[in-house]
């Protein structure tokens, strides 16, 4: 089976998409690979980007690659994956016909996008720069905005894979987007539980458990747009969420300024845990209020997964956790360093 395929396992509510074609990506393993396919000089190792960030004297411009000629001197660059998970030229299609296991499943249409966000072998947001970290961010926008008008998308998923152990195939700064066709079903609870919450009590879950956390020994971060939190059930050590301060369901409805803040929140606190557990490899994702769901009650946000702890049986056969270390004391460690930094 060639073509990746969206399952969906009725026993256990699971979904998985089986991709065969990501077997063949390159990984660079403990030796890198020989010519990094993300560094300026090799764009032709890539598809042809279709956001290209460059300058014109101090002018930020967007532009595109042609089919064989590729934008030089560009600052972030996006484009198809080339092992990708989904497929945009895969029809739509929802099967029904092939027998028990598959009466809810999906071709594999969908999108998957990679993000160089520079052209820097190193510039990972702990050591960017805020004003180049700006421009990160604002790709995230311009690209998680794109995929959400794309016809048949339920779904933007943006995430960022630091080191190999956290499954980054290339060391190279990059992030990467999957627009699904369906609601990943964590999303599908968060969202749930908010609107139950607001049918309850009123208000946003998310804004009063901020207002809640601020005064907790829970908070790692605070300023004029976002609260950090090591949140109160943790799975992993040192997980810790970013939330914005202003009611907002998804990214693509922020505002430029509350984005620029966001590469601050980004640099400090990846910096901070980077202090505080020797560089660890991690995971980076968005949530955000489905496309074409009533979301209103949903409030966006960042979650950071270190991964310096294995998933064990325990956790795998329970989809529940057993969390070592305490996010009061994630809290207090990750204080401590971003008091210091204030970049
Ligand atoms: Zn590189
Ligand atoms: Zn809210
Ligand atoms: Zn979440």
């Amino acid at each position: 089976m060639e073509e990746p395929e969206i399952r969906h396992e009725e026993t256990t509510n699971r979904w998985v998409i089986i991709a065969s074609c990501r077997m063949k990506r390159p990984r660079e393993g403990k030796s890198p690979l020989s010519q990094c396919p993300f560094c300026p000089g090799n764009e032709h190792m890539t598809p042809p980007a279709w956001l290209v960030y460059s300058r014109v004297g101090s002018k930020l411009v967007k532009l595109a690659d042609g089919e064989n000629e590729k934008v030089r001197n560009w600052l972030v660059r996006c484009f198809p994956n080339m092992f990708p998970a989904l497929k945009s030229d895969l029809p739509f299609e929802e099967k029904f016909d092939e027998g028990f296991f598959t009466t809810t499943s999906y071709s594999g249409f969908g999108y998957h996008e990679v993000i160089v966000e520079s052209p820097d072998h190193n510039a990972h947001p702990h050591n960017n720069s805020v004003k180049d970290l700006e421009l990160v961010v604002e790709a995230y926008f311009d690209v998680m905005t794109k995929l959400s008008y794309e016809k048949n998308v339920k779904y933007v998923c943006l995430f960022r894979n630091y080191k190999l152990e956290a499954g980054a195939s290339i060391s190279h700064p990059h992030s990467q987007v999957i627009a699904l066709p369906i609601v990943p079903p964590i999303v599908r609870r968060e969202v749930r539980a908010a609107q139950k919450y607001n049918r309850d009590r009123g208000g946003c879950m998310y804004c009063d458990m901020i207002e809640f956390e601020v005064g907790s020994p829970r908070l790692v971060y605070a300023d004029e747009y976002y609260v950090v939190i090591a949140p109160w059930a943790s799975i992993l050590p040192y997980e810790f969420w970013i939330i914005p301060r202003r009611h907002e369901p998804s990214f693509i409805n922020t505002h430029p300024k509350e984005r620029k803040a966001l590469s601050r929140v980004l640099k400090t606190t990846l910096l901070a845990l980077r202090k505080v557990l020797n560089d660890p490899p991690y995971n980076l994702g968005f949530h955000v209020a489905p496309l074409q769901w009533k979301g209103e009650s949903y409030h966006w946000h960042i979650e950071v997964y270190p991964r310096t702890a294995k998933l064990g049986g325990f956790e795998l056969t329970t989809n529940a956790y057993i969390n070592t270390t305490p996010p009061e004391k994630v809290a207090d460690d990750l204080r401590k360093i971003v008091e210091k930094l204030r970049v």
